[in-house]
C-alpha cells in the first residue's frame, strides 16, 4: 500500500456486513483488524496501567470513558504489527472520538485515515438483520431471506428448534439503526467535508462488496 493511507476505517450500521469485510480485507492486506472490545478485553488480561482503570468501570457495567478507550487506541498503534497498517471496525463512534483520533494519528506518523462507510437501505438492513435465526444444538445460523432452512424453523443438520436473538428482532433493529444514524450521522459529515470517506454499496453481495473494497484500495495504492 506504498503512498496509501494506512488507517483504515470502516463505518456501517449493525448488518451491514462491515465486520466480515473487515476481515477479510485484513487478511488480504497483511494488517490487524482492530477492535476497542478486543483491546479493552486484552488490556484488562494483561493488567495494563489502562487496563487496571478499565476494569471497575467494565465490573460496574458502565462505559469506558473516551480517555482510556483512545489511550488504548494510541498503545495498540505503537505495536510493530500496525507499522503496515489497520482496519478499525466499529470505531470511532462519535465525532469527539474521530476528533481525537485524527490527532493520535498525526502524532503517530499515520496520517490521514481512509474512511469507507457501508451503506445499506433500512428495509434491506432489516431483512438481513430480522431474518437471522441460528440452532441452540450446534449453533448454525440460518436467514429466512437467504439461506433458509428446509423446514421453518427447524436446523437442517440437527433438527434443533431454532431460535432467533432478542436484539435482531425487527422493531428492536429498527431502534438500533435509528440510534446509529444519530450518533454517525455527524461522524461520516466531518470525514467527508476532510475529503477522507468513500461510500460505497453496502447492499449488495459479500463478494461484490469486496470486489468494490479491492477496487478502492488498490487505487488508493497506485
Ligand atoms: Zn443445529
Amino acid at each position: 500500500m506504498a503512498g496509501a493511507a494506512k488507517a483504515l476505517i470502516f463505518l456501517g450500521p449493525p448488518g451491514a456486513g462491515k465486520g466480515t469485510q473487515a476481515k477479510r480485507i485484513a487478511k488480504e492486506l497483511g494488517v490487524p483488524h482492530l477492535s476497542t472490545g478486543d483491546m479493552l478485553r486484552e488490556a484488562v488480561a494483561n493488567g495494563t496501567a489502562l487496563g487496571k482503570q478499565a476494569k471497575p468501570i467494565m465490573d460496574r457495567g458502565d462505559l469506558v470513558p473516551d480517555s482510556i478507550v483512545l489511550g488504548m487506541v494510541e498503545e495498540r498503534l505503537q505495536r510493530p504489527d500496525c507499522g503496515n497498517g489497520f482496519i478499525f471496525d466499529g470505531f470511532p463512534r462519535t465525532l469527539p472520538q474521530a476528533e481525537e483520533l485524527d490527532r493520535i494519528l498525526v502524532r503517530r506518523g499515520f496520517g490521514n485515515p481512509l474512511v469507507i462507510e457501508f451503506q445499506v437501505a433500512e428495509d434491506t438492513l432489516i431483512k438481513r438483520v430480522s431474518g437471522r435465526w441460528s440452532c441452540p444444538v450446534g449453533g448454525e445460523t440460518y436467514n429466512v431471506y437467504e439461506r433458509a432452512p428446509k423446514v421453518p424453523g427447524i436446523c437442517d443438520v440437527d433438527g434443533g428448534k431454532l431460535v432467533q436473538r432478542n436484539d435482531d428482532r425487527p422493531e428492536i433493529v429498527k431502534e438500533r439503526f435509528a440510534a446509529y444514524a444519530r450518533q454517525t450521522m455527524p461522524l461520516s459529515q466531518y470525514y467527508r467535508k476532510r475529503g477522507v470517506l468513500k461510500a460505497i454499496d453496502g447492499g449488495l453481495g459479500v463478494d461484490d462488496v469486496t470486489r468494490t473494497l479491492n477496487g478502492i484500495l488498490n487505487v488508493a495504492g497506485a
